[in-house]
């Protein structure tokens, strides 16, 4: 969206000789953005049989002597040393930080981090470390220390594994040997998932013009309720399945990782973690059969979260909201779930996102999961309605999510909420989304669901649906679960009831 984000995407597409041509002119800014200061980190795997990762970390011009991390990780950092002229020197820790004057200008500093110890003290929380047998799954930003305040640095990582321990992480690789990687700092709030230790690897190829690659650890030695095959099977059609609305697998690559939920037979579990790098886990139940894979919404969910650019303190309601109102409408596109199940599941649980009477909060101050989850869903589906309805089915909030990656906003991309609203209202030639926004984001208007689903012909019964084709809306409901290709046929000569839907 922004300059930057327009420079991305021109760089990603200028062919190789250009782009070497290019390099020279370059070098001034590249030199000036590493004098500007970076961050290296030197980090050793657990050997086999331990947890504990050991971390040599290099600090350019930080321009301040606080070093931090996670709260939680904080108290499982041990023996922080400063390397001087005579050898290391331990760094006094003060509350959930460290302090050292040499790292204004530059210092190195060695420590430890017991991840087994971690995931014990956090309850195998996988946003701070799960053990899984022998394997141990940590965000990379568990034990990466770094200075506080950050300023935006390049950030290297590069990992060596002793005697052979097995290493994936989902972290921007620098190069094809997967151990070395780079980011920038501001990346370090999310890090990306990273394991260590007995894992089951594999490599999921997304075919078409625009390859992908998902790169699938299995880790432990856990036994599921479905062969390997059938697993790699399930996450390469969940791939397809989230395919068309993007136009590609909205990202070049990702790193899949699958935990075991003991004695559960669905998925209970995901997340993604993208700003250093895409990655995604799957908290999996050992019992899942393959022909619950279907039935499954987490993985499609997830997968959609890529092809969407991450917004920083504020659109976790549209993010959210966008993931929970495409996974069940995705599904039905390919044949996995049916129309009236979707809208079953609207009718359902969307009133859960429905501010209470005489509340004035909206959207974007709101934090409750429903909120979150459903009120954002809710704002999708009102918006998505209102913009075939006003462009007469000639555009849809797909149009928007696609316009979205094809300018480079995928999950390692930050953006503003203003951004999307704005480039919204541009693709779709409308004020759909700057006005809904208002209303019921920024201001606590109520979306009037029921007025809403009934003009779309969703007639509720006692835990039933039906879908009824008579209602002026109905070629909308429809054009919803055709997807991109069909909305334009279903759309009416002449609109009988102009306006039907009006997002009070
Ligand atoms: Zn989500």
């Amino acid at each position: 969206m922004g300059a930057m984000q327009y420079g991305v995407a021109l760089l990603r597409s200028v062919s190789l000789p250009l782009l070497v041509l290019a390099s020279s002119a370059c070098m001034k800014p590249a030199a000036d953005a590493r004098a500007n200061g970076s961050w290296a980190y030197e980090v050793e795997a657990p050997a086999t049989g331990s947890r504990t990762v050991v971390v040599e970390a290099t600090f350019d011009n930080a321009r301040t002597d606080r070093i931090a991390i996670g709260r939680e990780s904080a108290s499982f950092v041990r023996e922080m040393q400063v390397k001087t002229p005579n050898g290391y020197r331990s760094v006094a820790r003060k509350g959930t930080s460290w302090v050292e004057p040499s790292c204004q200008r530059h210092c190195t500093l060695r420590y430890r981090v017991d991840l087994g110890e971690l995931a014990q003290g956090c309850g195998d929380d996988v946003d701070c470390a799960r053990r899984v047998g022998e394997a141990t799954l940590s965000p990379s930003l568990a034990w990466l220390v770094h200075p506080i305040p950050k300023t935006d640095v390049p950030v290297d990582v590069h990992v060596r594994t002793p005697n052979a321990t097995q290493f994936i992480s989902g972290m921007h690789g620098s190069d094809e040997s997967g151990r070395a990687f780079t980011f920038r700092s501001y990346d370090l709030d999310e890090g990306s998932f990273t394991a260590f230790g007995p894992m089951r690897r594999y490599r999921v190829d997304v075919p078409g013009p625009n390859p992908a690659r998902i790169d699938v650890a299995i880790l432990g030695k856990v036994q599921y309720g479905m062969p390997d095959t059938a697993m790699r099977a399930w996450i390469a059609r969940a791939a397809e399945v989230v395919k068309p609305l993007f136009g590609k697998f909205p990202v070049d690559r990702t790193t899949l990782f699958v935990v075991p939920a003991r004695g559960e037979d669905e998925v209970v579990f995901g997340k993604v973690l993208s700003l250093a790098g895409a990655s995604v886990v799957l908290v999996v139940g050992d019992k899942m059969p393959a022909t619950a894979t279907e039935q499954d919404w987490v993985l499609v969910h997830e997968l959609f979260h890529l092809g969407f650019p991450t917004f920083r303190g504020e659109g976790r309601w549209l993010g959210e909201g966008l993931a929970t109102y495409y996974e069940p409408i995705l599904r039905a596109r390919a044949g996995w779930t049916t129309d009236a199940e979707v809208f079953k599941q609207f009718a359902r649980n969307m009133p859960r996102g429905v501010p209470e009477r005489g509340s004035a909060s909206g959207l974007a101050q709101r934090s409750d999961l429903d909120s979150i989850y459903w009120g954002g869903a809710l704002f999708c589906f009102a918006a998505d309605v209102r913009i075939r309805e006003e462009t007469r089915g000639r555009h849809s909030l797909d149009d928007v999510v696609r316009a979205a990656l094809e300018r480079g906003g995928d999950a390692t991309k930050v953006w503003t909420v203003a951004e999307v609203v704005h480039l919204g209202d541009e693709v779709t030639g409308t004020h759909v989304l700057s006005s809904m926004y208002e209303r019921y984001a920024a201001r606590g208007e109520r979306i009037d669901l029921d007025g809403l689903l009934t003009s779309l012909g969703v007639d509720r019964g006692d835990g039933s649906i039906d879908l009824a084709n008579d209602k002026p809306l109905a070629w909308i409901r429809k054009g919803i679960i055709a997807g991109p290709n069909a909305a334009l046929a279903e759309a009416p000569k002449r609109p009988d009831v102009p306006g039907a839907f009006r997002t009070h």
